[in-house]
């Protein structure tokens, strides 16, 4: 029996699905600027471990995780590149895609983007005003009434009367409470926008993810999740947005993953304490490092990034892989650890306890391959690589695994040549700034040059 814990009622409830072994989830994906960092790559794997793990259990799952392709800081970053901001939140979108694929993690099923839902969004944002939920402010941006409906706060646990003594009304707003929400944002010179019954404008970023989300799921659905930063205001907005345009209830189990810390403090852009997944990536023996290390806390408490702790989770996942090695898998799935493992995850997804289980699943191995009882390994093996598959790790060749050094995800034997190359010409064209710049590349990345005479370069890894 799987428990989940729901934000909204503060408890660990056992899952029923709203419609018959179906499971329809949505989460806030990335607005998409820059690329993404370990706190991204936090909600990015736990959620692609939450539906990896409702599939593994045979519910029919609809994984929907969306783009916010138009955002103010979209806006700013296109501006101060002079680039076009569509052009921006696409190539900054594939980079998220090649970095999601890097990790190990499932597409969702459906991807929808902002400015894919336009239409919706403005006919939910009419909804709105037409049942008095909203209004059009003196500038035209359309503002959501927060007062109108009571049940605000809920998910948070704050109250309207606290939020608004807290609230200050700005002196050019436009809205008639401080606490109110940007619907839809009237066109500023220069500004992408759409058309709409308000004029030129384009669409608040809450707004987008109720219209998306009931537009592919329905108006009410099973799991919402996304990071715990999400839940005052963006989770609390899209509540009120839902329920008083569908007058549904809009979500049963709200999931909320915790932070990654850095020296205490929570990693994040405006911080500037943050590390890109393509800066760590260099730095480990191979991806699976960093997923590893993501699932080996569980997903509501924080996460201590530090290389200390990366190194650690490198060194338990060498050990499952060392045990796998030689170990066969023709064995059979031994049911009695599989029962502990499953155990864990039904507890809301406790994966250090999932993890826990692993290792001493490879213990057993370990032991077995020891006292010489091959049948013994193989099935410690294929019971290892059953959970391994529910949390999408150990699933690469042990020897292969094992022959990677850390820091080898840098380059390849053919990215080295292939510098070489543009090294040698480099110097042949006399630029020698070129030339020096992939010698230090190289260098940073652990290769080791040695210019011999006649011109030949022999390099090593250090
Ligand atoms: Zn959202």
């Amino acid at each position: 029996m799987l428990k989940i814990h729901n934000s909204l009622t503060g408890e660990k409830q056992e899952f029923k699905p709203l419609r018959p072994n179906e499971v329809r989830m949505y989460v806030c994906g990335m607005t998409n600027y820059d690329y993404i960092h370990v706190g991204h790559a936090r909600m990015l794997t736990v959620f692609d471990l939450i539906q990896r793990y409702l599939r593994s259990l045979g519910y029919a799952v609809t994984y929907v995780r969306n783009v916010t392709d138009i955002d103010d800081k979209i806006i700013e970053r296109a501006a101060a590149n002079g680039e076009n901001w569509a052009d921006l939140a696409g190539r900054f979108t594939a980079a998220m895609h090649e970095d999601c694929a890097t990790l190990g993690l499932q597409p969702p099923d459906v991807e929808p983007r902002a400015t894919q839902y336009i239409g919706q969004i403005i006919a939910m944002t009419q909804t709105l005003i037409d049942k008095g939920f909203a209004y059009v402010a003196h500038n035209n941006d359309v503002m959501f009434s927060v007062r109108k409906f009571p049940a605000y706060g809920l998910l948070s646990g704050k109250k309207i009367d606290d939020l608004r003594s807290g609230s200050r009304v700005q002196v050019d707003d436009a809205k008639l409470d401080p606490l109110d929400f940007v619907l839809w944002k009237h066109a500023k010179p220069g500004e992408p926008s759409w058309a709409s019954p308000w004029g030129e404008g384009r669409p608040g970023w809450h707004i987008e993810c109720s219209a998306m989300s009931t537009s592919v799921l329905g108006s009410y659905f099973d799991l919402h999740g996304g990071g715990e930063d999400l839940k005052f205001p963006h989770h609390e907005n899209e509540i009120a947005q839902s329920v008083c345009a569908c007058g549904t209830p809009f979500v049963n189990v709200w999931m909320h993953n915790g932070f990654v810390r850095v020296n205490d403090e929570k990693m994040s852009k405006s911080l500037g304490n943050f590390f890109t997944v393509r800066e760590v990536l260099k730095t480990l023996r191979d991806p699976e490092v960093l997923r590893f290390f993501l699932l080996s806390s569980h997903y509501r408490g924080p996460i201590n990034y530090s290389s200390v702790q990366l190194t650690q989770a490198d060194e338990t996942l060498l050990g499952l892989y060392r045990a796998l090695k030689e170990a066969g898998t023709s064995g059979a799935v031994n049911a009695e650890w599989m029962g502990q493992f499953r155990e864990a995850m039904d507890d809301d997804f406790n994966t250090p306890e999932a993890l826990a289980t692993m290792q001493g699943v490879a213990r057993e191995i370990n032991q077995a391959k020891a006292a010489g009882d091959a049948l013994k390994a193989a099935g410690g093996a294929a019971t290892l690589l059953a959970m391994g598959a529910v949390l999408g790790v150990l699933q690469q060749e042990p020897d292969a695994y094992l022959k990677r050094s850390v820091g080898s995800q840098t380059v390849s034997d053919a990215d080295v040549d292939a510098l070489l190359a543009a090294r040698k010409a480099a110097r042949a064209a006399k630029d020698f700034g070129e030339s020096d710049r992939i010698r230090a590349q190289l260098t940073a990345a652990g290769i080791l040059l040695e210019d011999r005479p006649g011109g030949a370069t022999q390099w090593r890894r250090a």
